[in-house]
């Protein structure tokens, strides 16, 4: 290769980085910074299309391929979903290679008085889940500042109404007050709107649904929980029935709620999954709604 040919292909390399570094990143105020990320990004690039074209190839075409491959990674980090709802269980299906034996934490009626405690019992286990919160949990300051520290602990809010109502037995007005006003009230404490839709007793109506699906929720109910039934309100046998129900399956659902036996019996229900090799499903890792 002519040293002209490679100072033309590094110039282009350098325009390739210095556009995709500020179109994919949060703005950057150090400038210094900015320029020792462009040109290392650059070398990198540098070396890797040498290796990869022979002399003959045109540094154009070669630069605009390691732009699309760039992009297409960039993508692939961020959205790419690993596990997809299924309603016949409203439970999960990996999308690709991701292991079929996960199941997904989900805590209803959140955040009363156990919420903070079952988060930061989550978090040390490193155990993913989602909290689907009522607006009557937080309409006082001390509960608002409840939900922002499980949201910061880094779990996923759900929505799951305003009150508690069942929908099926609330006019169409009704409805979208007990479900957009509660998405105001998330968004104000921590910042964003919830990807998750769960319906008071799993009552859905067809206009809740579609509701759900415009504001960009995805609507599930669950696979199997216990805690509401009487005798399975104490720790121990709440931590047995969750790890040994016959409805434990690949990609179950899995329901508790915001109450002091379960939040005892938090611990023993991720140890008794994963002692049966289930993975964790991370909400993260969750196909959204399409818009
Ligand atoms: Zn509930």
């Amino acid at each position: 290769m002519t040293n002209t040919l490679k100072w033309m292909m590094l110039a282009l390399l350098v325009f390739v980085a210095a556009c995709s570094t500020n179109a994919g990143s949060e703005p950057n105020t150090d400038a210094s910074k900015e320029e020792a990320s462009n040109s290392e990004q650059a070398s990198n690039e540098q070396e890797a299309s040498e290796d990869s074209s022979d002399e003959e190839a045109d540094s154009k075409e070669a630069s605009d391929q390691e732009e699309k491959k760039e992009e297409e990674e960039a993508t692939a980090e961020e959205t790419e979903p690993e596990y997809r709802l299924n309603e016949a269980f409203w439970g999960f299906e990996p999308i690709n290679d991701a292991p079929a034996e996960a199941v997904l934490l989900t805590i209803d009626d959140a955040p009363d008085k156990n919420a903070v405690e079952m988060a930061k019992t989550l978090k040390e286990l490193d155990a993913p889940a989602i909290f689907f919160v009522n607006g009557h949990f937080i309409d006082t300051d001390e509960e608002k500042a409840r939900l922002k520290e499980i949201y910061e602990m880094g779990f996923a809010i759900g929505n799951h109404t305003m009150t508690h109502a069942d929908l099926k037995s609330l006019s169409e007005d009704e409805q979208r007050e007990e479900i957009l006003k509660l998405n105001e009230m998330i968004e104000e404490v921590i910042g964003e709107k919830p990807k998750f839709f769960r319906a008071p007793f799993g009552s859905n109506t067809d206009y809740s649904k579609s509701l759900a699906k415009e504001e960009g929720m995805l609507v599930m109910n669950w696979t199997y929980g216990y805690d509401w039934v009487k005798e399975y309100q104490n720790k121990a046998a709440l931590a047995d029935i969750m790890v040994n129900s016959p409805l434990l399956q690949n990609g179950a659902n899995l329901l508790m709620h915001d109450r002091d036996w379960t939040a005892a019996a938090m611990s023993d229900i991720v140890s008794g999954l994963r002692d049966k090799d289930y993975d964790l499903i991370n909400p993260e890792q969750i196909e959204l709604v399409k818009k």
